[in-house]
C-alpha cells in the first residue's frame, strides 16, 4: 500500500468538519484544524482513544463505538500499530504456537525463531542465486524462491 492508499484506508481527516480548514497531523492518529483548532482522529486514533478509555473493550464494542471495522482493528493489531491494553478482552493468537499475544503476528519466542528462519531462507536464496549465476535456469529458480520467501515476510 502506498501512503495515499493508507490514508484512505485509515480515513485520515483532510478537512475540518466545522470550517473545512486543513487538518494538521498532531501525532498518534490525532489531527487538528489549523483554522479553528477542531480536533479529529483517523481510524487508528479513534480505536486507540476508545481502548484507552474503555480498557477491556472487545473488538465488537470498538467497532460499534468507533465505526472502525473489526477487520481494520485486527489489521492495526497485526501491523503492531496498536497494542492491546492490559486487561483487554481482545487478543490475538500467535500464528505459530497459538499463544495469546498483544500485538503483531507472533509471540516473542516465535518471533525470534521466525526471524531466524527467515534470515536463513534469505541467505540460502542469496547463495543459490550466486551459485546459479551464469546458469540462467538455476538463477531463475533461486530468484523465484527468494521472491517467494520475501513475499511471506
Ligand atoms: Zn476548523
Ligand atoms: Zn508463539
Amino acid at each position: 500500500m502506498d501512503s495515499l492508499e493508507l490514508m484512505n484506508y485509515y480515513h485520515v481527516p483532510q478537512n475540518c468538519k466545522k470550517c473545512s480548514g486543513t487538518m494538521i497531523f498532531k501525532g498518534v492518529g490525532e489531527y487538528q484544524c489549523e483554522n479553528c483548532g477542531y480536533v479529529d482522529y483517523d481510524d487508528y486514533g479513534k480505536v486507540r482513544l476508545y481502548i484507552e478509555e474503555h480498557k477491556g473493550a472487545t473488538a465488537v464494542e470498538i467497532e460499534a463505538a468507533t465505526g472502525v471495522t473489526q477487520r481494520s482493528i485486527r489489521r492495526m493489531l497485526r501491523e503492531s500499530r496498536l497494542e492491546i491494553a492490559e486487561g483487554s478482552k481482545i487478543f490475538m493468537h500467535c500464528e505459530r504456537c497459538g499463544k495469546e499475544i498483544r500485538s503483531g503476528r507472533f509471540c516473542e519466542e516465535c518471533a525470534v525463531k521466525v526471524r531466524k528462519s527467515q534470515e536463513e531462507l534469505k541467505r540460502e536464496g542469496l547463495q543459490k542465486e550466486k551459485r546459479g549465476y551464469g546458469h540462467s535456469q538455476n538463477g531463475e529458480e533461486g530468484q523465484r524462491r527468494f521472491m517467494r520467501d520475501r513475499a511471506q515476510i
